[in-house]
């Protein structure tokens, strides 16, 4: 079957009806980048930057960090959508551990974007580094956990200053780096449309998604029975993320779990979404299904599925597209 899927592997992923979706590959290392290419991902849609930090005692400075980001840049072809620090809560590293009492809720305090613009020496070596190297690919520059228009446009303001500070420095860099934001938390995906006017992509972490939106903790395995992608509030929360990307002219791509799971594809290309990001073991599959699909008829499916407030109604219709 393996063999079967990686004859696709230089296919374009075009749907039956004509419909051009992009595949792009989670990394996390340098190596991934390998594996990414061996599937035929056109891009990277998330390079997670937390592990370059991870079992170590100080932080990267600039320059490695430079070094690092560079390399992986080199190494992709088509465009790199780089994630800036997602620390705190699940994704804890001794370099950046801080002193004093544990927060009692980690998941809803000082993590991601949050610390970087506390920790403001953290974020603009990162910054800079990142900038450096988009002198290198076609980099996109994504903050993670975004909650509020006023926090992406702090966050944005301080990447303009590092960019004219380092042209000012004579440091080259890529021409155009579009700054996006993750839409991760519910109160992003229902303000949306206003995060839209200031974000130029937006990208849908669904892991974190559903957990904030049910109230699960993702890491729970108490609880993780409840842990639900087809839960219809998380459903609208996706589709009013990719209505509100369409409208103001933005790309919308996910990037969580889902995006990578092949039972859901047909339903996200119902709900209209074009870019997948996923882990480039899963691209192959995810490929297959999409040049399978008619995406007009999905559409059109996906639509009345989620036009009912009847929860069996919902089920049943999905069921009837081969979803749940
Ligand atoms: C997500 O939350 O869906 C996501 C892609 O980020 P992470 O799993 O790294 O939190
Ligand atoms: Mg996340």
């Amino acid at each position: 079957y393996r063999r079967m899927l990686i004859r696709h592997k230089d296919d374009p992923a075009i749907s039956r009806d004509g419909v051009k979706v992009r595949l792009l590959a989670n990394i996390e290392l340098s190596e991934d980048s390998k594996e990414a290419k061996r599937v035929g991902a056109e891009g990277v849609g998330l390079y997670r930057t937390e592990f370059l930090f991870m079992n170590r005692k100080t932080l990267p400075d600039e320059n490695e960090q430079f070094e690092a980001y560079s390399s992986v840049v080199s190494a992709v072809n088509g465009p790199i959508t780089i994630r800036t620090l997602d620390l705190g809560a699940d994704k804890q590293v001794d370099s950046a551990n801080r002193p004093g009492p544990k927060p009692s809720n980690p998941a809803l305090g000082l993590r991601a974007i949050r610390l970087c613009l506390k920790d403001l020496d953290l974020f603009r070596t990162q910054i800079r580094a990142l900038l450096r190297a988009s002198a290198l690919g076609q980099v996109q520059i994504m903050l993670p956990m975004i909650s509020s228009t006023a926090e992406f446009r702090q966050a944005r303001r301080l990447i303009e200053d590092e960019r004219v500070q380092l042209h000012r420095e004579g440091v080259a860099m890529g021409a155009r780096v579009p700054v996006g934001a993750m839409i991760e938390v519910p109160a992003a995906a229902l303000a949306a449309p206003m995060l839209a006017r200031h974000a130029q992509f937006f990208s849908i972490g669904t892991n974190d998604l559903i957990q904030y939106t049910l109230a699960i903790d993702r890491g729970d395995d108490e609880i993780n029975y409840l842990y639900d992608p087809l839960h219809p509030a998380v459903l609208r929360l996706i589709r009013m993320t990719i209505e509100a990307g369409d409208q103001a002219g933005i790309p919308v791509a996910m990037c969580g779990e889902m995006a990578g799971d092949p039972q859901y594809a047909r339903l996200l290309l119902g709900l209209g979404l074009t870019e997948f990001s996923m882990h480039p073991s899963s691209v192959l599959e995810v490929k297959r299904i999409i040049l399978d699909a008619d995406i007009a008829a999905l559409r059109l499916a996906v639509d009345h599925a989620l036009n009912t407030t009847d929860i069996h109604e919902l089920q049943d219709r999905l069921h009837q597209i081969g979803i749940g």
